[in-house]
């Protein structure tokens, strides 16, 4: 598997770039704002709410993030004005955070101000990690400044993880908010799991802390082994079915599911007629085929579920 995820990743500069968008939009809500409008409003209807992502990352120059700030300046706009129930996910190093973490800092609490007036709750993306301690910080400094609208998300397969939900939750109680996921970015084994069986275990850890610890719990995987142990661990903690938002205003105790954009519907479809919050992450931009390249080749295995989604729709439907 991991060696035809490789294949399709070293041939797809090959491929013609309308085949790649063809494949794309399943992925992407479209290059401008207003499809990621559309695509909410159509999707409101499956019981879903929304975090919203710009496509872009890396910037090299601090004048690039001015496109972001205005980006995400008219989206929580368009987010208020359209009632859509939308959350918005940034990813730091589009901000600056690799060029000077100062002025990321600043850019990313100037768009967590607007979100706070708002009402918009802003997560960071966490991205690989070079980045992970400086995206905590960012997160912790603009808590401290009185901001309480914004997360990070931890991935299961970092070794570290564990302490880091202890150091948070230790600073911020049960107004802890994560995103856990897998994690994306293949990282080396001194620091990461790096085998399927090793990240399952970690990660359902990571979650089990969270619940444990009060934190209101972002579950971001299709994975069946991750889902069920999540169920199960919902009943040992007590936790109802978080469909009903008015019992869970936003921060812990409380829990979510969050699913990409084109992945496994059917199972989100399942779990939100069952009662449990579910959201849809969507992303957005015209950067659409960069951001494509990007993932894959940092995780081909990408590649091999795109390919498996493509061939046998029944195992994995939109
Ligand atoms: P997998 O075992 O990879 O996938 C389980 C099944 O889901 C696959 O068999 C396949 O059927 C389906 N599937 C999964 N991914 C795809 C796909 N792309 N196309 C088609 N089918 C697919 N990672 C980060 O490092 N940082 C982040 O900030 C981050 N944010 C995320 C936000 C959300 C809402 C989600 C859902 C994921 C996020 N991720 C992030 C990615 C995450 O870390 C995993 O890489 C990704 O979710 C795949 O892991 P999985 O748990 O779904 O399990």
């Amino acid at each position: 598997m991991a060696l035809l995820g490789r294949l399709i990743v070293a041939t797809m500069p090959l491929a013609p770039k309308f085949i790649v968008r063809m494949v794309a939009s399943r992925y992407v809500a479209g290059s401008e704002l207003e499809d990621a409008l559309s695509t909410m409003k159509r999707l409101s209807s499956e019981g879903a709410c929304f975090t919203v992502d710009v496509l872009g990352e890396e910037i090299t120059t601090l004048d690039e993030a001015r496109f972001f700030l205005d980006e995400y300046s008219s989206l929580i706009d368009s987010i208020v004005e359209s009632k859509i129930d939308a959350h918005i996910s940034i990813k730091p190093t589009a901000f600056g955070l690799l060029i000077d973490s100062e002025s990321a800092y600043h850019n990313i609490l100037q768009i967590t101000k607007k979100a706070s007036e708002n009402d918009i709750f802003v997560r960071l993306d966490m991205e690989d990690s070079r980045v992970t301690d400086s995206t905590i910080d960012i997160m912790m400094r603009i808590r401290d400044d009185g901001l309480s609208n914004i997360g990070v998300v931890l991935q299961g397969r970092l070794l570290r993880t564990i302490s880091d939900i202890e150091e948070i939750c230790d600073r911020f109680g049960a107004d802890s908010d994560f995103r856990i996921c897998k994690g994306i970015y293949l990282e080396p084994e001194e620091i990461a799991h790096t085998g399927y069986h090793g990240i399952v275990n970690a990660t359902n850890e990571a979650i089990e802390e969270m619940l444990k610890r009060g934190a209101y719990t972002a579950i971001a995987s299709h994975d069946f082994p991750v889902i069920d142990k999540t169920l199960e661990l919902l009943q040992k903690y007590n936790l109802p079915p978080s469909g009903n938002k008015e019992s869970f205003p936003g921060k812990g105790p409380g829990y979510e599911f969050q699913f990409l954009l084109g992945v496994r519907g059917d199972l989100r479809r399942r779990l939100s007629e069952e009662g449990h919050l579910t959201r849809i992450y969507v992303p957005y931009g015209k950067q659409w085929y960069e951001y494509g390249i990007r993932r894959l080749n940092e995780n081909p295995e990408v590649a091999t579920h795109v390919l498996k989604a493509l061939l046998m729709p029944w195992t994995n439907r939109k």
